[in-house]
């Protein structure tokens, strides 16, 4: 049950970031949601309140999601990696390594038709999970990725992190949520 996996992750110790954690931030939305959206990793905010794209560039989120006729409420949000690294530093490899079963795990559970992933992290995490060639951000975006034996489509896209530092980014983080909705069966 994806509740069972929330709580596992909130007492998971099977990497380092456990030991700076405030909270670990499993994820949160619809159970049925046809649409997954994966970020990188908690934030200081998400870290504080448990929850994912709850900071700055969930604002952000949300409000693309609305411009797109999209509820928050009607997706489920979460990250590759559930702790936050401390000082908001890449995530490394091996805490990729040891978190990712959750993320494949929730996917399981919820069985998306969609998967949004955004910035370098979780596109690359995702693109590999389904056979893909992993390439950089810019390279894969605006694309779908149609996995007919999973019958699931990946559709990398920027990090609204990202697009806050970079305003020119938005525009496609917008364009490529429009056609993922509009992608949808
Ligand atoms: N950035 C992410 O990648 N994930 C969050 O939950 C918040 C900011
Ligand atoms: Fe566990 Fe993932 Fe947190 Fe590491 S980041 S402690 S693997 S939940």
């Amino acid at each position: 049950m994806l509740e069972e996996i929330e709580e596992e992750i909130r007492n998971c110790r099977k990497c380092p970031l456990w030991k700076e954690r405030n909270n670990a931030v499993p994820g949160e939305g619809n159970k049925n949601a046809k649409i997954m959206m994966v970020g990188e990793a908690p934030g200081r905010v998400e870290d504080e309140k448990g929850k994912p794209f709850v900071g700055k560039a969930g604002h952000l989120l949300t409000e693309i999601l609305r411009k797109n006729g999209i509820k928050r409420e009607d997706v489920y949000i979460t990250n590759v990696v559930k702790c936050r690294p401390p000082g908001n530093r890449n995530p490394r490899r091996e805490e990729i390594e040891k978190c990712l079963p959750y993320l494949e795990r929730q996917i399981d559970e919820i069985k998306p038709e969609i998967i949004i992933a955004m910035g370098n992290f979780a596109s690359s995490a995702l693109l590999e999970m389904y056979g893909f060639k992993a390439e950089s951000i810019s390279r894969v975006r605006g694309r779908i990725f149609y996995s007919p034996v999973h019958s699931i489509k990946i559709i990398p896209t920027f990090h609204p992190a990202a697009c806050i530092y970079n305003k020119a980014l938005l525009k496609y983080l917008e364009k490529d949520i429009g056609m993922a909705k509009n992608s949808l069966r």
